[in-house]
């Protein structure tokens, strides 16, 4: 039988700002046409972790793996670094990240902001992005604002805009940061409604989100970091119904 690796596979991951260890040895995988949400308190170490995977953020100790491929590394502790930039920038660009502050480009229009990474990064054909471009924004039902500026979006069609983006990398994994999080509660449904779709085709992703409701929708595993270790993981069902660990239990009649 041929063993599939997973599209990212973190093991045993620490990560520290300065004296202050906020990784301390997780382990965290993405299984391709899967998607596992990362949830916990504020300054549990979500973020990090999700910048660490795709390489934004340095670790000192432990692996990360895409695709059964090791990141190499140079130097110990503090001083470790990537070996290798080339794959450094063939990871980054097969995880596109969509970030709770859209980050879309106030001087370019939608259909711009699109294109930009494809075509300067990618280096792929400027006409046949433009068409994958237009047909992701379609996807994400605003098609029709191809030629506004990101300013005369709503917030909700904004990070439509930012998800049309991520996706134009034809990324192995999305990794998704609290990306409702800014949104007033309406607009979140919108933003919810394409993630779910995306979840439903099989994409493979990795969901940071304070939104109990969407983690129990769209994730096939749920992983509840605190005081970055994993306190406990499992299917929705079973992590949302029958939480094992007080500090679980605690979190969720706290966000109810
Ligand atoms: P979460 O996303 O779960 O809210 P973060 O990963 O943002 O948590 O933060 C985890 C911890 O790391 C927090 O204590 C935070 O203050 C600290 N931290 C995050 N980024 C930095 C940084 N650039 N420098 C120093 N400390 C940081
Ligand atoms: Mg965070």
């Amino acid at each position: 039988m041929t063993h599939t690796p997973h599209v990212i596979d973190i093991r045993d991951l620490h990560k520290s700002f300065g004296a202050i260890e906020v990784l301390k040895g997780v382990d965290l995988a993405a299984p391709r046409g899967q998607v596992v949400s990362l949830i916990g308190s504020s300054g549990s170490g979500k973020s990090t972790l999700l910048r660490c995977a795709n390489l934004l953020e340095d670790s000192q100790r432990g692996e990360i793996l895409f695709e059964g491929e090791a990141v190499r590394w140079t130097g110990e502790g503090h001083g470790r670094r990537p070996a290798d930039r080339r794959q450094v920038t063939r990871i980054r660009t097969n995880l596109s990240m969509v970030f709770q502050q859209f980050n879309l480009w106030a001087h370019m229009t939608i259909l711009q902001n699109v294109m930009e990474a494809p075509v300067t990064v990618l280096r792929r054909d400027r006409a046949e992005v433009e068409e994958c471009a237009r047909a992701y924004l379609d996807k994400v039902g605003i098609g029709n604002k191809c030629d506004a500026y990101p300013a005369e979006l709503s917030g909700g069609q904004q990070q439509r805009a930012a998800i049309a983006r991520a996706l134009c990398m034809e990324p192995r994994a999305l990794l998704f940061d609290e990306p409702t999080s800014a949104l007033d509660p309406e607009l979140e449904q919108e933003v919810i409604r394409v993630i779910k779709a995306l979840a439903e085709e099989g994409r493979t992703m990795i969901l940071v989100t304070h939104d109990m409701a969407m983690a129990r929708d769209c994730s096939s595993h749920v992983v509840f970091l605190h005081q970055g270790r994993i306190e406990e993981e499992g299917p929705p069902a079973r992590l949302f119904g029958q939480p094992e660990t007080d500090r679980l239990r605690a979190f969720l009649s706290a966000t109810a």
